[in-house]
């Protein structure tokens, strides 16, 4: 029997020894644990002079400007509380625009002048980076021979120990910026958005009569699907290890059908590895809380409590990099890619968002009181208003060639973006539209309008799993989101178009009232069944997953952008500049460079996969098939020279699947084989045009033969051993 790479993973695969030491949890129980590596509120209380830390604390809780002053004792503090934690060096971590997390070390050694060496940290070094630049994606903003990018201490994201066996680093979450301000980063939109995002909703909660609304955010909760397979099976896939989904296999004969999946016994090896997942992240102040098996074989998923967007963007990045880096010390790869199994449901990170802060609250919460009732009535229609007026936007923010593989498939919300309310709070708005909802009783304007409603139940009805953007009880679920981007775009996306929509509801409430309270019950009331008439078309509550809707939302004028190429011109169409422009989140040079960039990476990813595929195809499936073929043929002549008829099905269908593949393969080539000139849009459009369809074509084919081949000569792991051996 021939050995190959599949073989050699099966083998070490049924060998596995655990490789980490077991946990003890008896010393330092993981409520001691978390935040240990964190230079948090307590931390900076103990740590710091008390005026600075009032001074921090102001803009850490409060949104206030930082006064650059305090620089220099919080780095000296920080300094120290680190090397205390055996740190060696400092890192300004910031969030290039290619989605993942990029990091600078600096030690802190400077030479004392006398031979020796100190440690230093200054305010400036906490401040201000500078890191050679030029080799991340920029789209134009910043010319090579300026490749200075700065990057700039994020207050409001708490600095963080990463350990390491060698030396642990301080880790300082920064904003990466051009020379001129520009955002080369996903974090800068997102702060800046946050900041437009609770500049309206102040101002309508002070229309409202809220006198001292304080700080408003929004607030982010991600729940994150990946799939852990054992590393062997992963080094033994080219396609896995090169671009995270498998571009060849077969389905399994056992697929997710019987349903035994979904909140299953977790095995013990991924049980093993999830707990030190939420051990690493309790260290960083990351309050993971649910775990649970997924749909599909080897699918889990992850989910932390809700916190301010900005920070639960940045800790959903570490929730990331720490998914990846424990599998690896079980023997495990994580892979977070939104499809690597075809024909299997794929990942995705719901997304689930609000708006509030301390003294308000949750402004999505309906309360049980009338005058709640209007302010969550206010902000939730703000809210459908935002999502159909600016739908295309949100397309646009979850638009990458890997959750092209997952949208509209049947596991994931379709590319049309809709919004889920449920049946009780539609009637609600469907009442006050006709009208139904009787005057104001009281005269005291806080029980207006809205008090002949029922208090809205917070569990008001069914689940609907087939939306994108789904209403769950205080609170939206964006849940089209794929699940290894990061949750800036559509964080920036969402904050901005509801800030917008704040904004318009509070002009409008604001002429309507002329800020006579006692007009105000009425005005809102009318406000409210004017948003619902103009925006209703939005809302679905059926199945998502049907062709029914497909029509239903082509009639109501719903946008269907179907993939990534479709879905990008949006972001620099006349109307989105203008919004990003108005609020002060992106200006049009950095929408467009966000288009060039996102463009140029959806080039590059099906590009390299069709490389890959090529290769697969052509280095290890037709020689196995040629082998098998050959296998065949000589049984066939040897049974012809026996003077015994020989049965030539399996030769005659290895022969015409070979002939298949060989032709896609040529074609694959001929597609690849493509000059990058004129627009990039239309490079990026041959690729979604000829380059995959010819990848799918020469795919079917090969998945044929896998089917067919003798299992001692197939080379690659398939579906069932990937998905089952554990
Ligand atoms: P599910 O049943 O979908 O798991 P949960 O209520 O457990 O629903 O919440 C799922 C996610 O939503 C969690 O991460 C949770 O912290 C988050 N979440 C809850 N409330 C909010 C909120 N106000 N803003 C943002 N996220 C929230
Ligand atoms: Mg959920």
């Amino acid at each position: 029997m021939t050995t190959n790479a599949r073989h050699a993973a099966i083998a070490a695969v049924t060998n596995y020894k655990p490789l980490s030491p077991a946990l003890d949890y008896s010393q330092t129980p993981s409520h001691a644990v978390f935040g240990s590596n964190v230079f948090n509120m307590s931390v900076m209380q103990e740590r710091l002079p008390k005026t600075v830390f009032k001074a921090l604390k102001k803009t850490i809780e409060q949104g206030e400007k930082l006064d650059a002053s305090v620089a220099d004792a919080v780095a000296v503090a920080m300094r120290d509380w680190a090397i205390e934690k055996g740190a060696t060096h400092y890192a300004h971590v910031f969030y290039p625009l290619t989605g993942l997390t990029a990091e600078k070390h600096d030690s802190f050694i400077e030479p004392d002048g006398k031979g020796g060496a100190l440690a230093e940290f200054s305010g400036k070094q906490l401040i201000q980076g500078e890191p050679d630049a030029s080799s991340f994606p920029s789209g134009g903003i910043r010319a090579t021979f300026e490749a200075r990018g700065y990057t700039a201490w994020d207050v409001t994201s708490p600095a963080y120990i990463l350990e390491n066996p060698n030396g642990t680093t301080l880790c300082i979450p920064t904003a990466f910026v051009s020379w001129t301000g520009e955002a080369l980063d996903k974090k800068t939109p997102v702060l800046r958005s946050m900041q437009a995002l609770a500049k309206q909703a102040t101002k309508l909660l002070k229309l409202l009569g809220t006198t001292t609304p304080g700080y408003i955010y929004s607030t982010a909760g991600p729940e994150q699907e990946y799939f852990l397979i054992d590393r062997n099976f992963y080094f033994a896939r080219p396609d896995l290890t090169i671009c995270g989904r498998s571009l060849f296999g077969a389905p399994p004969p056992k697929g997710q059908e019987f349903e035994d999946q979904y909140f299953g016994v977790i095995p013990e090896r991924v049980l093993a590895c999830m707990l030190e997942v939420e051990r690493e992240l309790y260290k960083l102040g990351v309050p993971v809380k649910t775990r649970h098996n997924e749909v599909a074989p080897s699918q889990y998923e992850i989910a932390p409590i809700y916190e301010n967007a900005n920070v639960a963007t940045d800790h959903q990045q570490l929730v990331m990099i720490t998914l990846r880096k424990v599998a690896e010390k079980y023997g495990l790869a994580c892979l977070l890619h939104e499809k690597p199994f075809a024909g299997i449901n794929g990942s995705g990170k719901h997304l689930n968002w609000s708006l509030g802060g301390p003294s308000v609250g949750n402004l999505l919460e309906p309360g049980d009181t009338p005058h709640e009732n209007m302010q969550f009535l206010l902000f939730c229609a703000a809210v459908i208003r935002a999502v159909h007026k600016y739908s295309k936007l949100l397309r646009v923010a979850i638009a990458h060639a890997g959750n092209d593989h997952r949208l509209g498939a049947n596991e994931a919300p379709p590319a049309i973006v809709s919004i889920f309310l449920g049946d009780m709070l539609t009637e609600v708005f469907e009442s006050i539209e006709k009208g139904k909802v009787k005057g104001p009783k009281s005269k005291s304007f806080m029980s207006v309008g809205v008090d002949t409603l029922p208090p809205l139940p917070k569990d008001y009805g069914d689940r609907n799993r087939t939306s994108p953007f789904a209403f769950t009880g205080n609170k939206f679920e964006f849940r089209a989101v794929g699940s290894s981007q990061s949750i800036a775009g559509p964080l920036v996306v969402l904050n901005t178009i509801v800030a917008e929509s704040i904004d318009f509801i509070t002009t409008e409430l604001e002429k309507a009232s002329k800020g006579d309270p006692k007009k105000m019950a009425d005005a809102a009331q009318k406000l409210i069944a004017s948003v619902w008439t103009s925006h209703k078309a939005v809302v679905f509550n059926g199945d998502g997953y049907s062709e029914k809707w497909h029509k239903e939302a082509e009639k109501r004028g719903l946008p269907n952008l179907r993939n990534t190429i479709d879905a990008l011109p949006m972001l620099v169409e006349k109307d989105a500049v203008a919004l990003f422009e108005k609020y002060d989140v992106l200006s049009k040079r950095e929408l467009h460079s966000r288009f060039d960039i996102y463009t140029e990476r959806y080039c590059k990813d099906v590009n390299t996969e069709s490389l890959l595929c090529l290769s697969m195809a052509k280095q290890s499936i037709l020689p196995a098939a040629y082998r098998y073929q050959g296998e065949l043929a000589s049984t066939a002549s040897a049974m012809a020279s026996a003077g015994r008829k020989a049965d030539t099905t399996s030769l005659d269908a290895v022969t015409d699947l070979v002939a298949a593949l060989e032709k896609g393969v040529k074609t694959l080539e001929h597609a690849i084989d493509h000059k990058a000139s004129g627009e990039l849009i239309d490079h990026a459009k041959h690729f979604r045009d000829e380059v995959i369809p010819a990848m799918i074509e020469v795919r079917k084919n090969a998945d044929a033969l896998e089917q067919i081949i003798a299992e001692d000569i197939w080379p690659l792991p398939s579906y069932r051993e990937m998905l089952f051996i554990r």
